[in-house]
């Protein structure tokens, strides 16, 4: 098995695949003033199995298209969205958040949590931002630094793993240089990735591995997976994600 198809198992059981909280998305739809707005069309890119989508769904009187690369992870939340009755509002597709097969302007909202690093905040945020319509809301989660000074042990890793972690200070700035209006920030709190998404994803990995007969290529990703979680654990209080909504500047 290759390491993508073992990344899968390991997460595709998981109801996130990164930091984050059903009360978090709440709050950034609050931010975003959308609620109570008619008819809205909104995109959560990288959404792997749908927890936000599904809060955007019952939240906000919208239609959702949810998107992310991996087929696995949609099954899943299509098989939620039915048992939530949500089916008539959520819709799957399959494609690369670099590649996206949308009209322009003909999204009131595109939300992402804890996935625009795949193509970097910066290119995320310029190439997403044709898709919204004038006024349109983006909302995004990334890592982000929550100090100004980082031990250096911890500032080597990220810069080695996603050089654009940076300040929100610094965030915001991108996103005002590439023709936004912030409209709100906040950090996610420490219980969004021990509760929500280690602690979940450690239990998992007794059954991963035995599904695996304990295979060197399955071993590894757990360790790394352990010394990510360790990281974390000793350093929550420099770094995490940082949500961040803003609306599209008229052109
Ligand atoms: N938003 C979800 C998933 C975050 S993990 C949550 O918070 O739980 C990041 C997600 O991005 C994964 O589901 C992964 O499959 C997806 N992904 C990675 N590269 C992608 C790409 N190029 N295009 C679309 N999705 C991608």
């Amino acid at each position: 098995m290759v390491d993508l198809d073992l990344l899968v198992d390991l997460h595709r059981d998981g109801e996130r695949q990164g930091p984050g909280g059903d009360d978090e998305t709440r709050q950034s739809i609050a931010l975003s003033g959308l609620r109570g707005a008619r008819d809205l069309r909104v995109a959560d890119i990288g959404c792997g199995t749908g927890a936000s989508t599904l809060v955007l769904a019952h939240e906000l009187d919208a239609s959702v298209v949810a998107v992310d690369l991996l087929p696995d992870f949609l099954r899943r939340l299509d098989r939620a969205a039915e048992r939530e009755r949500l089916g008539e509002r959520i819709a799957t597709l399959a494609a690369s958040m670099d590649a996206l097969p949308f009209v322009d302007r003909s999204f009131d909202a595109v939300w992402s949590e804890g996935a625009i690093y795949n193509m970097g905040f910066e290119r995320g945020v310029r190439a997403w931002r044709r898709f919204l319509k004038p006024e349109g809301v983006l909302a995004v989660s990334d890592l982000t630094w929550l100090t100004s000074n980082r031990p250096a042990a911890l500032e080597e890793h990220w810069m080695e793993e996603y050089p654009e972690v940076a300040t929100a200070s610094a965030k915001i700035a991108v996103l005002e240089e590439s023709g936004y209006t912030p409209i709100g920030y906040f950090p996610l709190p420490e219980r969004c990735w021990l509760d929500n998404y280690y602690r979940p994803l450690q239990d998992r990995f007794a059954g991963f591995l035995s599904r695996h007969g304990h295979s060197e290529a399955a071993r590894r990703i757990v360790e790394a997976e352990d010394r990510e979680i360790a990281l974390y654990e000793r350093f929550s209080r420099f770094v995490g994600y940082g949500y961040f909504v803003a609306r599209r500047d008229e052109d």
